[in-house]
């Protein structure tokens, strides 16, 4: 094949569309191209975005000033080492220090997704207290549910357990305390010895793990309090839930709290490349520079191109107004499933923060009842909704959350794709409800 020809895609290649996927038996969906609010496939078909893909997509698809920077950095620089300077990077940094992180925290760099920023910052904090001289501090506290990523910190961190599944012998021994529990934070701390317990990760809206379970009110004031108490850095994760996805420009502003270190990734770039950061306040790096700790890059962290991209996209956000956008839109979704699913026998809440929400999948309401792993259920949702033209994301997978869907759409979804996504599903739920009553895989709550 001539190289300047375009690889063949899964719809049009002389190969099983199995080839593609690295895991046996999965035919990916053939994308052939993203605009809007909306996937378009290689046999035509208009995907609403209403999982904006991972959760990630915030401007819209296809926004030419996004590509164009990046061409033009990518023309410029192709790859400089991460920790030297090139206009791009300090763009970036001073439009993430200036006008988004909550005061306090004027420390930023940038890693080349979510995953490696959780991941930097387990490492940062243990760095952090070697300098200080606290050299006993080691373990982390997560949450029961969680994600952090799938590195195999991020994963011991994590209280995911159906991402955890399989790899229990090599991940380390890090405790877990129920995700809404401040006091339990305290005792967790106290039972783990305070003298070794480097850092407090958690999420303030839990996004795959928990379908948008929202903090209560006034938890992160206390958990700064206890952490503080104990030397333990609290970080937060917003990796999903940041840069305007829940209607502020970080979520735990909600909370009037200033974490020591956030890591935030998707809507940084909001999917135009490749990127995540890690942001701390000066109290936690200055240790770590004082002793001459290293702290190693990544190869690809902060590349030049996906700076230049998710400057514009911080632009965009900024000239457009889409954090208040995903305030109000986020209402109206909200209000909008809620009317269509109150009361439905397979719906036990609608959740969430902006345009990050929550649906909680159920066998039963009253009393409430999971269905059964083996039902499948979070899965036969988003294949009903994904037959119907509406991307959902799939969430729960563990305790206490075992199916829910996420959504995340842009941040430019409109009022009727709002409604076209609460009548899909509807539809949606009660197809696959429907499916597991007929095949049996839910034997009831006697069964
Ligand atoms: N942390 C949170 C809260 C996430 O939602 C995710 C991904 O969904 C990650 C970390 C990991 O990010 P990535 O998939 O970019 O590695």
């Amino acid at each position: 094949m001539a190289s300047s020809e375009p690889p063949p895609g899964p719809g049009t290649a002389p190969h099983g569309a199995d080839r593609y996927s690295f895991l046996p038996g999965n035919v990916p969906l053939a994308v052939e191209r993203t605009e809007g609010n909306h996937i378009v496939t290689a046999d035509g078909r208009r995907i609403l975005d209403a999982g904006g893909g991972a959760v990630v997509t915030n401007i819209g698809h296809g926004r030419r000033e996004v590509a164009e920077a990046a061409a033009a950095s990518l023309a410029g620089r192709d790859y400089v080492l991460p920790p030297w300077l090139t206009p791009e990077r300090a763009a970036l940094t001073d439009r993430v220090l200036d006008r988004w992180l909550p005061e306090g925290l004027s420390r930023a760099t940038f890693v080349s997704g979510g995953s490696e920023s959780t991941d930097s910052a387990l490492r940062l904090a243990r760095a952090h207290h070697v300098a200080a001289g606290r050299s006993s501090k080691w373990k982390v506290i997560g949450r029961w549910p969680s994600y952090h990523g799938m590195t195999l910190a991020t994963l011991a961190a994590g209280g995911h357990r159906n991402r955890r599944r399989g790899y229990e012998p090599t991940l380390l021994p890090f405790a877990h305390v129920a995700w809404d529990d401040p006091a339990a934070v305290e005792a967790m701390i106290l039972a783990e010895g305070p003298e070794q317990v480097a850092a407090f990760i958690a999420e303030p809206v839990i996004g795959a793990a928990g379908g948008a379970l929202v903090a209560p009110d006034g938890y992160f004031g206390e958990v700064a309090d206890i952490c503080r108490r104990h030397d333990v850095l609290l970080i937060v994760d917003e990796v999903m839930c940041g840069f305007g996805r829940c209607g502020t420009r970080f979520a735990i502003e909600q909370w009037g709290v200033t974490p020591d270190v956030l890591v935030a990734g998707k809507g940084l770039s909001g999917g135009y490349a490749a990127l995540g950061g890690v942001y701390a306040t000066e109290a936690v790096v200055a240790p770590i520079a004082e002793a001459d700790l290293p702290f190693m890059f990544f190869t690809y962290g902060a590349q030049s191109s996906a700076c230049a991209a998710a400057d514009v996209v911080l632009r965009i956000l900024e000239d457009e107004d889409l954090v208040a956008r995903a305030a109000k839109m986020g209402d109206l979704l909200v209000e909008r499933l809620s009317s269509e699913l109150a009361d439905h026998d397979h719906v036990a809440a609608v959740r969430g923060r902006g345009l990050m929400v929550g649906i909680e999948l159920v066998a039963g309401r009253d009393p409430h009842r999971w269905y059964p792993a083996g039902a499948r259920f979070t899965e036969r949702v988003v294949a009903e909704a994904l037959a119907r033209d509406v991307w959902v994301y799939p969430a729960g997978g563990g305790d206490p959350i075992a199916d829910a869907l996420l959504l995340g759409p842009p941040f430019t979804i409109t009022e009727a794709e709002i409604d076209q996504l609460a009548t899909v599903v509807r539809a949606s739920v009660d197809a696959a409800a429907q499916a597991v009553a007929r095949d049996g895989s839910d034997p009831g709550p006697t069964g």
